[in-house]
């Protein structure tokens, strides 16, 4: 039985992903902060499917320790990490002045070299064994990125870079490096960008860039509501990512995503021009 290692399996596309990959056949170790979302996922996907089907591991995978505790477990439990799911990650929002530092840190932290340090621990086994798939899961904002998400755009931009150089690294042994590149899903990111938006709303409201953040908080009200494409057509790229002889590069969903990575192949001044039109962004001078 092949196994797939996902991290942030507590909620969402991780969640999903982890109960889609065990319907197909898969073993899996989950992660992520949350133990008690873990025990319950893997609770049910043990009664669906037998028993350590799934085995879970809280962690947080920032922590090279908890991360080599991890990996660690699962090999206890299982021969070998046939398949990686880089997963775990969330939205820092803010424009580039007003960020700060420190939080732009754990947003490349998170979002990029953690990804980075789960595939060169589980990379010289999958060299060795001359199989195995890293599924990393960028963004739609890998591609393009846009007022007010420039930080998570550029971590994403940064995991599509490492993903593209490292698939090619890794051609002669046949270990797959594969993106997914979602636009916006309904999940709890969604939920967490609004509690953080709301707790910093009167600085917010100050700013001089309060019309981006406006048009930002529109939208994740929106998705947070549940208004808004379900993590189906992830989890099914993703699984066809692992299962499929021929796994593709890359995998963009749904439709929209498609639509809005046109925008990456527009000159700038036009691109800026739309971009300054869709967040209703006015003259100052
Ligand atoms: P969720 O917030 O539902 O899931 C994020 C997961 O990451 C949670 O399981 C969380 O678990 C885990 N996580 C976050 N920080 C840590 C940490 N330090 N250590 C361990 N686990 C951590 O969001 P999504 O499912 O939407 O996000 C999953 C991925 O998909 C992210 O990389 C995101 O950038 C990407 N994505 C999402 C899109 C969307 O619109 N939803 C669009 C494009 C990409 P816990 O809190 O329990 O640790």
């Amino acid at each position: 039985m092949q196994t797939a290692l996902i991290t942030g399996a507590s909620s969402g596309i991780g969640a999903a992903c982890a109960k889609a990959l065990a319907d197909k056949g898969f073993r899996v170790c989950l992660t992520a902060r949350r133990q008690q979302r873990l025990e319950e996922l893997a609770d049910q996907i043990n009664a669906k499917h037998g028993p350590d089907r799934a085995i879970y591991f809280p962690a947080d995978v920032t922590d090279k320790n908890a991360r080599e505790n991890t990996l660690k477990y699962a090999l206890e439990k299982c021969s070998a990490i046939d398949v990686l799911v880089n997963n775990a990650g969330f939205a820092l929002a803010g424009t580039i002045e007003e960020l700060d530092l420190d939080e732009v840190r754990k947003q490349f932290e998170i979002n990029t070299f953690t990804p980075m340090a789960w595939m060169q621990m589980v990379g010289p086994d999958m060299r060795k064994r001359s199989a195995g798939r890293i599924i990393n899961i960028s963004s739609i904002s890998g591609k393009v990125s846009t007022p007010g998400l420039g930080v998570y755009s550029a971590s994403k931009f940064a995991i599509e870079a490492i993903s593209d150089a490292a698939r090619v690294e890794y051609k002669p042994w046949g270990v797959h490096v594969i993106l997914i590149e979602p636009g916006s899903i309904v999940t709890e990111i969604w939920d967490n960008s609004l509690s953080r938006a709301k707790a910093q709303n009167d600085q917010w409201q100050d700013s001089p860039f309060r019309d981006i953040y406006e048009v930002q908080l529109k939208h994740a009200e929106k998705l947070a509501k549940g208004q808004g494409p379900s993590v189906d057509s992830v989890t099914r790229a993703i699984c066809h990512a692992a299962t499929s002889s021929r796994p593709k590069a890359r995998y963009r969903m749904p439709l929209e995503a498609t639509i809005f990575n046109i925008f990456s192949h527009f000159p700038t001044g036009l691109r800026d021009r739309m971009m300054t039109w869709a967040f209703k962004i006015n003259n100052k001078r």
